[in-house]
């Protein structure tokens, strides 16, 4: 029989990282709920709980080196491994003030802390996970970007949430290009819009909707792609 696959989600209390710790759950993999309020991913396992599913929960906050150094190693002290990282946590700072969301009014402190969780978040835990898939001889990186990150279609409003996707991007292609064909895959993908806190009741698509790309590339074959950008299991433009 197959090894049971070691999945770290993170953000994965609410939204869209509690769906995909779900379908990554009853797709057989052991998916860890990483929420950086222990007690609300907790919680949130609670609800799964309900379904048959029990998935471990880690403290982890993207932003806190020392956090995810020490999650990573429960992770290991557990399971001694770490197949796949779904890059999940993510904010949208400028949803609260969406009136002056413009280029000419951002403070760089928000921009700056929209980059700390949206972009440096996924270097830190690269950086700590990579290394041991490496060791592993398999590896699933996802990141969740969004639309708003293509420069091919770059629109207004949300600057900052936009510059943190974009370079998202730009880190999901030079990180592929750096290790390569195989055996680790790093993608980049776009839920679409999802009605989440982040996305709000009126968004088109449902968690199940927003969390289907990035379990199918959580979960690639050997002969899957790597370096690319996907909405609905298909490539987008950058
Ligand atoms: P939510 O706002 O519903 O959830 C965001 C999650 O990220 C929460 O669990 C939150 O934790 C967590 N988080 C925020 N900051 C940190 C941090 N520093 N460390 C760890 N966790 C953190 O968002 P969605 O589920 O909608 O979004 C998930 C991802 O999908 C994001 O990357 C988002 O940019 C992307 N996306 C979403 C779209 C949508 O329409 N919803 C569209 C395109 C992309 P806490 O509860 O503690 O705040």
């Amino acid at each position: 029989m197959a090894e049971t696959r070691i999945a770290l989600v993170t953000g994965a209390n609410r939204g869209i990282g509690l769906e995909i710790v779900r379908q990554l759950s009853r797709a057989g993999l052991m998916a860890v709920l990483a929420s950086r309020d222990v007690a609300k991913g907790r919680e949130a396992a609670a609800e799964l709980a309900s379904e048959g599913l029990e998935p471990p929960v880690v403290a982890l906050d993207v932003t806190d080196e020392g956090s995810i150094r020490a999650a990573v190693d429960e992770v290991l002290g557990v399971f001694g491994r770490i197949d796949v990282l779904v890059n999940n946590a993510g904010v949208l700072h400028e949803g609260q003030t969406p009136d002056v969301s413009k280029v000419l009014q951002l403070s760089p402190a928000m921009a700056l802390a929209t980059y700390e969780t949206n972009t440096l978040g996924p270097l830190r835990t690269m950086q700590a996970v990579v290394p041991i898939m490496q060791k592993g001889g398999y590896g699933r990186v996802v990141n969740l970007s969004s639309g708003a990150g293509q420069l091919a279609e770059m629109g207004s409003g949300f600057p900052a949430y936009r510059m943190s996707k974009a370079a998202l991007n730009a880190l999901t292609r030079v990180t592929a290009a750096e290790l390569g064909a195989a055996p680790i895959k790093v993608n980049a993908m776009c839920p679409g819009w999802v009605r989440t806190d982040m996305g709000g009741p009126d968004a088109t698509r449902s968690v199940e909707q927003g969390a289907e790309t990035a379990v199918w590339l959580a979960t690639l074959p050997d002969t899957g792609p790597t370096g690319g950008f996907f909405r609905d299991k298909a490539p987008i433009a950058w």
